[in-house]
């Protein structure tokens, strides 16, 4: 009885591996690539495992130096199993794929262990119940091995941030596996068990990550989007060209799921008929395309062929006669943006911009790439900016007709940037909005015009409030109430010197949680202002019964009463049903005398402007008012 049962099951379970792996289209991946040898390198492992027992059990029949041989590869192969594992365990780790010296160190190391263990003598042992080799031969292998073992399992601690978690676990799990059966075998050589513990290895790797059907996409089988970005990111890393065709359809198609699916699959059949490109799915229901240059045409020719036919194609309806909207973004050449993950970003970014049912063609040039490094560079400075307390509160004065002096001011943010320059709210904030620092720029110029307005100086020089901007993600926050008045309770601050400015977005998205927003902050004593007015739908219904006091004019309108008549007209009746409605108005953008003197007859309350002044550091804003409304500040100018 031969003990190679272990042995057989091995066999029989790598086999099944291979078949099951590759049964798929390929990926391309290198890790992919590395899994694949290794399945070999364990197919040949546990084969000459067996063939070598064989070769042992039957002396008699088979010649000394076959069974030597065998002998020896098994123990190669063994070491180069460990050596896969070595190369697979930084397979994610660009520095280290990219290190010759370790190349090349690792492959003197493998060249020196196979050769020391062909020429070395390697023994055999044969009882009626078991076989196993053993001599210098074994011993080289039990000495190099090792060092490929603890090499792995080093990296995936020492990279332990740069290595996919999957594989670092499989890898870990792997090596393991390998040095306990190791350790068990050089302890009982008649065990046998390193071969199997090689097949162990590879179903942890195939069950953790290397699954093709892991990576396949349930619904239409093609390479999912998780997958992409490992793709992209090795075509960049070995600087291949190609082009990207992101076919971006509605998010929602509204059909019946087994009909989408089919549609789906209708899909992916008519891209694999025109198209030789790889195919992944992208977000929602998204497929993006990926062309590789080839010898006979290069990516950017093909994918641009290609674009024409799949609008074509989707302007025809699909099964059950459904039409499915859709928009190409395109990149024509891979070096617009720089990485893998900078590409998806623009395609992310640029996503939310499609109109979905307009069948356009976005083209993806290096404006693309620019807008989505803006936006990092910026958003990167606003975190700085927040935890480095670099966040600056200017104050732009406010006049009021009635009492012809400077009565509030809207805080407006400010932030100093790492050269310690301005940066205009115009550039940071909605960066702020869309990455969600909005909460935390808000909330510290509230803190800011708190301590502004703690010592009661402003109040003395005549500032009965500060306008402070709320964005629309901050209404629909729940908590913003409890957040703010947390802050002016903290500065001991009466809740009436704070005047919120809420936008018709805000109105518009989440009406119910602003309203228990606003009634909360009322009860405490804050007062509202409905700024931007006239630049969005300008709908009244929507400000009608919105607890306002104030409607602020927004600049384009204040600036095309003067250049329009019907604009003129549309103020003109706004500012009546404004007033009639009961709330204070107040004109922004004033930048002459003459537009000042129109909107005091408009019947205007309040006016903020460049006239009067830009917005202000806090010094000279106390500087302005100081100087300002030690007298009246028309007096007579106006009549
Ligand atoms: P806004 O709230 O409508 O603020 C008025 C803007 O108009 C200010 O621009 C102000 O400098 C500008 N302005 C006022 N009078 C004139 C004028 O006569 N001529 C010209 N050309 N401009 C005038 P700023 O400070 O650049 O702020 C722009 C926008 O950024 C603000 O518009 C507001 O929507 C937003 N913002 C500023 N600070 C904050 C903040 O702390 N939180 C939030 N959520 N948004 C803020
Ligand atoms: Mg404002
Ligand atoms: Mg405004």
């Amino acid at each position: 009885m031969l003990n190679i049962e272990v042995q057989m099951c091995g066999l029989v379970l790598t086999l099944l591996l291979i078949f099951f792996s590759m049964r798929h289209e390929r990926t391309g991946l290198y890790s992919e690539h590395l899994f694949h040898i290794s399945l070999i390198v364990s197919l040949c492992c546990i084969t000459l495992d067996i063939l070598s027992v064989i070769g042992i059990s039957y002396q008699d029949s088979v010649a000394e130096w076959l069974t030597v041989l065998l002998c020896k590869l098994y123990l190669v192969s063994l070491l180069t199993a460990s050596y896969m594992g070595f190369v697979y365990s930084y397979s994610d780790v660009k520095k280290l794929r990219d290190n010759k010296l370790l190349r090349i160190s690792q492959l003197f190391l493998e060249i020196l262990g196979d050769t020391l263990i062909m020429i070395s003598p390697v023994y055999y042992y044969r009882n009626d119940r078991y076989v196993y080799s053993y001599g210098p031969a074994a011993n080289f292998t039990f000495m190099f091995c090792p060092l490929y073992i603890f090499g792995a399992l080093l990296i995936t601690f020492i990279y332990a941030k740069k290595i996919n978690p999957h594989r670092k676990r499989a890898v870990r799990a792997w090596m393991a596996i390998e040095l306990l059966a190791a350790g068990l075998q050089f302890l009982k050589p008649e065990l046998l068990l390193v071969g199997f513990g090689e097949t162990l290895g590879m179903i942890i790797l195939y069950a953790e990550l290397e699954n093709p059907d892991a990576i396949l996409d349930r619904v239409t089988g093609v390479f999912s989007h998780s997958v992409l970005r490992d793709y992209l990111q090795q075509l960049y890393d070995n600087h291949r060209s190609f082009s990207c065709v992101f076919v971006c359809t509605e998010s929602e198609w509204r059909l019946d799921v087994a009909l989408e699916n089919q549609i789906k699959l209708d899909m992916v059949a008519f891209f694999g008929q025109v198209s030789s490109a790889k195919l992944f799915r992208g977000t929602g229901n998204d497929f993006v395309l990926v062309y590789i240059d080839s010898a006979e045409q290069d990516a950017e020719s093909r994918s641009k062929a290609d674009i024409a036919v799949i609008e074509q194609r989707f302007k025809e309806p699909w099964e059950g006669g459904n039409r499915i909207d859709m928009s190409v973004m395109y990149l024509p050449r891979h070096d617009i943006v720089d990485a893998a993950d900078e590409l998806l970003a623009v395609y992310h970014y640029h996503r939310s911009e499609l109109n979905e049912g307009a069948n356009e063609l976005m083209l993806l040039g290096d404006y693309s790439a620019e807008s989505i490094r803006e936006f990092k560079t910026v958003h990167r400075e606003i975190l700085q900016a927040v935890s480095d307390d670099r966040i600056e509160v200017f104050y732009q004065p406010i006049y009021s007709f009635e009492h012809d002096s400077f009565v509030s001011a809207e805080a407006l943010a400010r932030l100093r940037d790492s050269d310690g320059n301005i940066m205009m709210p115009g550039r940071f904030i909605p960066v702020a909005e869309e990455s969600g620092m909005i909460e935390s720029i808000g909330e510290c110029v509230l803190e800011k015009t708190c301590i502004a307005l703690k010592d009661g100086r402003l109040r003395e020089l005549g500032t009965d409030y500060i306008e402070v901007n709320l964005s629309v993600a901050q209404c629909e926050n729940a908590k913003l109430a409890s957040i703010y008045t947390g802050i002016m309770e903290r500065h001991g601050l009466q809740k009436n010197l704070i005047n919120l400015e809420i936008t018709e977005s805000a109105v518009l998205n989440m009406k119910n949680i602003l309203i228990e927003n606003m009634k909360e902050l009322r009860e405490k004593g804050c007062t509202f202002s409905l700024d931007d007015f006239g630049t969005g739908e300008s709908n009244l219904n929507y400000i009608v019964d919105m607890p306002v006091d104030i409607v602020k004019f927004d600049r384009s309108m204040v600036q095309k009463y003067f250049t329009s008549e019907r604009a003129k007209i549309v103020m003109t009746a706004s500012v009546n049903m404004v007033k009639q409605l009961g709330y204070k108005i107040v004109a922004e953008g004033v930048e002459s005398f003459e537009q000042l003197a129109s909107m005091k007859e408009l019947g205007i309350d309040y006016i903020q402007g460049f006239y009067f002044s830009r917005p202000l550091p806090y010094n000279e804003f106390v500087a302005f008012i100081t100087e300002k409304n030690r007298r009246p500040v028309l007096g007579t100018a106006l009549g």
